[in-house]
């Protein structure tokens, strides 16, 4: 009998994530420059991180032999300003997937389970079989989720239901007044992760503030990253936002340092760079409308985003894929979403975007 074949049934049947292609990887295979590929496949900042943060990250570097705050006590009080929440409402993430595998954690066991859409992101999951829990996946209705069902899905078994908005790989949004007429039905004793990774391209008429139904739902968790707008993907850093019993139960479970002092710092300073922020989402709202103008001349589906990428319908994928790597661009195929015939890019800089719309076309042709 092997070691291996001593884990928990439900560890080894997690299928793993599947990440984009790194930069360095294709260079390799490919045999080329490193700075001559445009890598769209992990909704990256193109921008890279703003310069408050940068700043701020490379004088924490002169103090890295220390053990970070655990408690994150500067990052929470600038937090705790900024959404005008408690500290013991926040609970910080080594990126917002540590906070939902805290929820999962703290909320789940074998015997439990949690529901979530078909087409959701694919960290759900992978953060409720790690610990033994069963996944309820409802259908989807044109790639979004089908709020009714997903409230019809819920079980007596049932701990945490999993909301993406906007969602991730079909970049689907729900409005505001839907969730919260969710939250009223859904039953007080299941938590609702409402997964706000995006939160930050929402446009005027998109927003919404799911803080103020904190008070109201004690059984709601917010959570959002550095990752993505605020461009530390790399750093790994996200919080979540929940009544203090909650946050509590999840701080029992993480790690006592599970957030890196160059990362608290970094984050603190990006919360604070509004100008970069503003930036960020004029650069995504530009890229969005040239990318959807040359899949519509295309003549390709794609599926209307609310985030920083945008999936659209290619049919033989593969083949659209491997014809783009060789011309040195990256993008995502989600088959493993169960979209075979789909590929999702990330918004880019203007001259990214138009070097993969020049690939598209050529791999197409
Ligand atoms: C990118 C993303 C996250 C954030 O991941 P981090 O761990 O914070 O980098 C969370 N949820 C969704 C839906 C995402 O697409």
């Amino acid at each position: 009998m092997s070691v291996a074949s001593r884990a928990p049934e439900y560890i080894r049947a997690i299928s793993p994530y599947q990440p984009g292609k790194p930069i360095s990887e294709l260079a390799r295979e490919m045999g080329i420059p490193e700075a001559s590929i445009v890598k769209l496949a992990s909704n990256e900042n193109p921008l890279g991180m703003g310069p408050r943060a940068r700043e701020a990250a490379v004088k924490a570097l002169a103090d890295i032999e220390r053990y970070p705050d655990g408690n994150g006590f500067a990052l929470k009080s600038a937090l705790s300003r900024r959404f005008g929440v408690g500290q013991d409402c926040l609970v910080l993430g080594n990126g917002s997937n540590d906070v939902l595998e805290l929820a999962a954690r703290a909320f789940l066991s074998p015997g439990h389970s949690a529901v979530f859409s078909r087409y959701a992101f694919a960290v759900y999951p992978l953060a409720v079989n790690a610990v033994g829990a069963r996944c309820i996946e409802v259908p989807a209705k044109d790639f979004g989720h089908d709020l009714d069902a997903m409230r019809a899905a819920i079980r007596p078994d049932t701990r945490i239901v999993f909301i993406a908005n906007p969602n991730n790989p079909t970049g689907t949004f729900i409005h505001g007044p839907q969730i919260e007429a969710f939250l009223q039905q859904v039953p007080p004793d299941v938590l609702v992760v409402l997964d706000e990774a995006y939160t930050e391209y929402l446009n005027a008429e998109q927003r919404y503030d799911s803080l103020a139904w904190l008070a109201r739902f004690p059984n709601l968790l917010v959570s959002r990253t550095f990752s993505k707008a605020y461009g530390l993907a790399g750093l790994r850093i996200g919080y979540g936002i929940g009544h203090p019993e909650v946050v509590d139960l999840m701080n029992r479970v993480r790690q006592p340092f599970n957030v890196s002092s160059v990362a608290l710092a970094a984050a603190e300073a990006a919360l604070g760079d509004e100008e970069f922020l503003a930036q960020s989402a004029r650069i995504n709202e530009r890229g969005m409308a040239q990318i959807t103008e040359a899949l519509a001349e295309l003549g390709l589906e794609w599926i209307p985003s609310a985030g920083n990428f945008v999936t659209f319908k290619v049919g033989d994928s593969a083949m659209v894929n491997a014809a783009l790597l060789r011309q040195g661009v990256i993008v995502r195929p989600i088959g493993g979403y169960g979209m075979p015939e789909w590929l999702r890019v990330s918004i880019g800089l203007p001259e990214e975007n138009a070097r993969f719309i020049a690939a598209l076309k050529q791999a197409l042709g």
